[in-house]
């Protein structure tokens, strides 16, 4: 079936597999299946409005609106939100049936929801069963972390997002899993030590500016390597060469780090061979960075997925579709931030939850409907409490009214996001400016957090440009970023790590460095091109004007492997 976008008037096509999934997800009461209607939006709009409600980095000092205490808070204070520190949100000290009301079948759904999100009291962050980890958020279990995000059983991540998996000492990373450590401005590594500004690297060790090597150990500048070291871009030096070379270059001067990361992209340009996409051991499945997937359509970020479509950064997801940030779930569609999670139509935000409906914060509940913030409840609509009866009555009729309504099926509306668009991750994939922003009535936040008194500001060109140079006094200065201006800090932990590894002060603000990553890797698209050598079409997150290599599977492994 063919449609046009609501949002955007683009052609889009709903698949057969769509139709049958949106058939086995409709729920049923009293014997009566409530459809789940075709999307109205192509893919990419619907994913903005999903992307839109995330904010991901962005962590401010506010009050609690429980205690009055100073807390970290993914809301800035000038959020229309009431926010609880996560102890408090968590206990039995408050009920968020208090706020409960009668669905109203004279008004929209959305409208009444939204008043229902204005009182709710909102969970400051995520980061349970953390220690010394308060500026972390979507994170848990974590030791020693700091301004980091979907973090999840690591030790000293600092400036980092999707660090899994007992890794160690990170420092502006992301996508690392495996136990890496001492990493360094490096994306997509496993089980990889000492690896700096490299990616896409598998278990290397003491490797700089490397992209696509694995099992490579002391390298410089190389690509496409396999089990090789003492390598120079990708020419083989002995011990000695190599040790010498690399005494000429370390601790380096921010003059050659710069040469050698432009360098590096250079290299990545026109020198690699791009696999057209990253699929590991992942069968009839289409998209990019798919490991142990089957059976998945346009799917970007996935580690063990089955059956899904447009689902994206997710880990062991089955029959889902539309999802984004959803983890050991079943049945999701139209679902942002959900771990454990079972038959859920458009949620947002969620923990151990089944059956449930356009519910946003709700946790550890089952048989929700339109509710915020309840935590170990069932049988609720718009939080008021029911029977199983009354519950299993009400809800049909509100569906009915929402399908005259056209609600049912959509997203929530981005104009309801509890963020401002330049604070969550739909800019990064669909900047908008201020004006447009506010055109299409989505919220923006104009909030600048104080920055802490400096002794001194430094400015980018004054920054000391070698490590060895460098004293503690730095850590009394402010630094100012040589791209946007704003000031940051360097914290202790960074200077040691600094001091051990080599390398010289950034020179840009933590914001920066985050967007000079995500710059450089593939965006979650596909287009269709050639296979830089034997022409045949492939479909590859590299878009056809770009000048990088890019092969088709087969070239590329008979020339790498
Ligand atoms: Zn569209
Ligand atoms: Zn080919």
């Amino acid at each position: 079936m063919q449609r046009s976008c609501a949002q955007c008037k683009a052609g889009f096509e709903i698949t057969e597999d769509d139709l049958s999934f949106y058939d086995n997800l409709s729920p049923v009461f009293g014997g009566k299946k409530y459809k789940i209607p075709p999307a109205t939006r192509c893919a990419d709009c619907r994913q903005q409005r999903r992307l839109a409600w995330r904010n991901e980095r962005y962590m401010y000092k506010r009050k609690c609106d429980f205690t009055g205490q100073d807390i970290i808070s993914m809301y800035p204070p000038d959020s229309p939100f009431k926010v609880y520190e996560q102890g408090v949100w968590w206990s039995d000290k408050w009920d968020a049936r208090e706020y409960g009301r009668a669905f109203d079948f004279n008004r929209p759904f959305f409208d009444q929801f939204r008043e229902l999100q204005l009182q709710v009291p909102r969970l400051s962050l995520v980061n349970k069963q953390s220690e010394n980890a308060e500026f972390t958020n979507h994170s848990a279990k974590n030791k020693n972390c700091y301004l980091s995000a979907v973090t999840f059983e690591c030790e000293d991540v600092y400036y980092s997002d999707w660090v899994i998996d007992h890794c160690k000492d990170i420092f502006d990373c992301s996508y690392l899993h495996e136990g890496s450590e001492l990493c360094y401005e490096t994306y997509y590594a496993w089980g990889s030590y000492r690896a700096f500004f490299c990616d896409f690297i598998k278990r290397c060790q003491d490797v700089w500016f490397c992209f696509d090597c694995t099992n490579c150990k002391n390298c410089f500048q190389c690509c496409n390597l396999r089990s090789k070291e003492y390598c120079i871009e990708n020419k083989q030096y002995s011990r000695e060469e190599y040790t010498r070379k690399m005494a000429e270059v370390l601790p380096f001067s921010a003059e050659e780090l710069k040469k050698q990361r432009e360098e590096y992209i250079r290299r990545k340009r026109e020198v690699a061979i791009h696999p057209a996409t990253y699929h590991v051991q992942t069968e009839s499945s289409t998209g990019d960075l798919l490991f142990s997937t089957k059976n998945c359509t346009e799917c970007f970020d996935t580690i063990t997925a089955e059956d899904c479509r447009h689902c994206i950064d997710v880990i062991d997801v089955r029959d889902s579709m539309d999802t984004y940030h959803v983890g050991w779930s079943e049945l999701m569609y139209e679902c942002h931030a959900i771990t454990n999670g079972y038959n859920c139509i458009v949620c947002h935000f969620t923990y151990d939850n089944r059956n449930i409906a356009y519910c946003d914060c709700t946790q550890n509940s089952q048989n929700l409907f339109g509710c915020a913030g309840l935590n170990k409840n069932e049988y609720c609509i718009l939080n008021k409490q029911y029977t199983k009866g009354e519950y299993e009555d009400l809800v049909p009729q509100i569906i009915e009214h929402m399908q005259k309504s056209t609600e049912w099926g959509e997203f929530f509306p981005i104009a309801f996001s509890p963020f401002g668009y330049n604070q969550s991750r739909a800019m990064e994939y669909y900047p908008l400016t201020k004006a447009q922003a506010s055109q299409q009535g989505i919220p923006w936040s104009d909030y600048d957090p104080p920055f802490p008194a400096a002794k001194t500001i430094i400015p980018a060109a004054e920054i000391p440009s070698s490590i060895a140079d460098t004293t503690d006094d730095i850590l009394h200065c402010a630094l100012q970023c040589e791209i946007s201006g704003k000031p940051f800090r360097i914290i202790k932990q960074e200077l040691d790590f600094y001091r051990k590894t080599g390398v010289p002060l950034p020179q840009r603000h933590p914001d920066q460095r985050y967007a000079d990553r995500m710059a450089q890797r593939p965006p979650r698209k596909l287009w269709h091109r050639q296979c830089a050598k034997c022409k045949q079409p492939i479909a590859t997150s590299y878009s056809p004007d770009r000048l990088e290599i890019v092969y088709c599977d087969s070239c590329y492994l008979k020339e790498v492997y």
